[in-house]
């Protein structure tokens, strides 16, 4: 018998216990080695005991959570991705033709989600009555990371092609940063062909084509709804697990969440807990078991044996809940599916653990050469531009104002609906030293404005570093 392999398991809430049970007892039945460690998530909060588990086990069986409503709470999800460094997310989305309903009988698509940064790294400020901001974070680092990870993934398990998703005709520092690594790392991959495409019709071709997307890289927002998507049209987001990974653990859960409209019904699909822990197998080397289950359960879903999330008239056979469901893929181990592809994972047991992780140093010529100071003002932009004049300082002077993005002077702007936020452009005529900053902030100050933000501006190698 192999070695009983240590796994953590975290007990969710909503439908998260039913599914959990249900996957455990068959991990169990297909004779997978597991030593398991069960943990509960109580009132949004993970113990020490927890912790300590996780950091033992390293590898993750999570069911759902429900994320608490209200201003203060950080998700657990996001908490663990990020304490955790699980800086790549997998999301292998198929359908199923003819047995479960979908437009997209051909789709066969694996989304690989940037997962620590972006809007996610959940950095929000309101610093004044009308806005409130949230920032994009995308480094160079992360990106060059989750990239290089989504081609050698598409190498390790024969895939013939990398698409990146990004908006970056808009976003040109940050998205625009994402999309130059990954022509960068394209090149080093000639074997895998790669293409690009703006995330909104990008999105939109995969809802009506996804057959001819074969693995989609994507920063964190975009691809948190792609995935979604993707679940949804390849016939539920009930069929999606999926595997969070990094250097030091992996996560393994499904995509859905904690479904509180059904929970404690025994109604819950929990194949994307059962095909997450296939994943989980197959990453801790166990893809006897892992192949074993997941032809099991291709044979179940082939013999139109179906939950209601995914039941159709006349093409399912029976209805079941959560427990009749696992029976039947139970039931079913050692069998293979008879339309539906097979799968073998041997030889992919080191399909989604990183390598190659490391980045390029960049070494450019830094240097700052303006301030954008963010006011809080409900004064007209007259009064606003000679607050502006009285804190000029002789190397320091104001170009322009904007508000919401729009430039709203020296242009004028009359249509303009403006917020209480006006940011002030000050450019040197050379490069800018910072005690020149500190005495335009103090000008700012005992003039009896309310500075919400300062944005330093640099260039590197003379290139702005900063959006028009
Ligand atoms: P949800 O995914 O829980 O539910 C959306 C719809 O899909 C519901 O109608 C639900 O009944 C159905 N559904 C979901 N999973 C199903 C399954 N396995 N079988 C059958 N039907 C299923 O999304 P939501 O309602 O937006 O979120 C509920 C809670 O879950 C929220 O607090 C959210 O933050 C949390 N959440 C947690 C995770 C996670 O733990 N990884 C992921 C997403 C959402």
């Amino acid at each position: 018998m192999k070695k009983k392999h240590p796994i953590t398991v975290l007990q969710g809430d909503g439908i998260g216990p039913e599914i959990m049970d249900a996957v455990l007892h068959l991990l169990q039945t297909a004779g997978a080695s597991l030593e398991i460690e069960k943990n509960f998530i109580e009132k949004g909060e993970i113990k020490k005991a927890t912790w300590d588990s996780i950091r033992r086990t390293k590898v993750i069986l999570k069911s759902p959570i429900t994320t608490p409503q209200g201003g203060g709470f950080k998700s657990l999800n996001v908490t663990l991705r990020t304490t955790l460094g699980l800086f790549a997310n997998i999301r292998p989305c198929v359908s199923y033709h003819p047995f479960i309903k979908t437009k997209h009988p051909n789709m066969d698509v694996v989304i690989v989600r940037e997962n620590e940064e972006d809007l996610y790294a959940g950095i929000e400020y309101r610093q004044s009555g009308d806005v409130c901001t949230a920032l994009k974070l995308i480094s160079r680092p992360a990106s060059e990371r989750i990239i290089r990870y989504a081609f050698e993934y598409a190498r390790r398990v024969e895939r013939k092609k990398v698409t990146c998703f990004t908006k970056d005709n808009i976003l040109k520092l940050s998205d625009g940063l994402f999309h130059k690594v990954f022509s960068e790392i394209a090149k080093e991959y000639p074997d895998i062909e790669s293409e690009h495409w703006i995330v909104d019709i990008g999105m939109a071709k995969l809802a009506a084509t996804p057959e001819v997307f074969d693995v989609i890289v994507l920063p964190n927002l975009y691809g948190d709804i792609l995935s979604d998507i993707a679940g949804q049209i390849a016939g539920s987001i009930g069929l999606v697990g999926t595997a969070n990974v990094g250097l030091k653990g992996a996560l393994f859960e499904a995509i859905h969440g904690s479904a509180p409209d059904i929970a404690g019904k025994g109604l819950a699909n929990p194949s994307g807990l059962l095909l997450a822990s296939v994943l989980m197998l197959v990453h801790i080397h166990q893809t006897e078991a892992a192949t074993r289950i997941h032809n099991a359960w291709l044979k179940t879903i082939e013999d139109g044996i179906h939950t209601k999330d995914i039941y159709c008239e006349g093409m399912s056979q029976k209805k079941v809940g959560t427990q009749d469901f696992t029976d039947a893929v139970a039931s079913r181990l050692g069998k293979h599916p008879v339309q539906l592809k097979t799968v073998d994972y041997a030889g992919h047991q080191n399909a989604i653990i990183p390598s190659h992780i490391g980045s390029t140093l960049i070494s450019s010529k830094k240097e700052l050469v303006g301030v954008d100071i963010t006011l809080q003002s409900y004064d007209p932009i007259e009064k606003i531009v000679l607050h502006c004049k009285a804190a000029e300082t002789p190397s320091l002077k104001l170009e322009k104002i904007f508000n919401r993005g729009t430039v709203v002077w020296p242009e004028e702007a009359s249509e303009i609906q403006c917020v209480d936020q006006y940011r002030c452009r000050f450019f040197g005529n050379k490069v800018v030293k910072g005690e020149t900053i500190a005495s335009l902030m103090h000008r700012f100050a005992t003039g009896g404005c309310d500075v919400v933000k300062l944005d330093n501006l640099y260039t590197f190698d003379g290139n702005r570093g900063f959006s028009h």
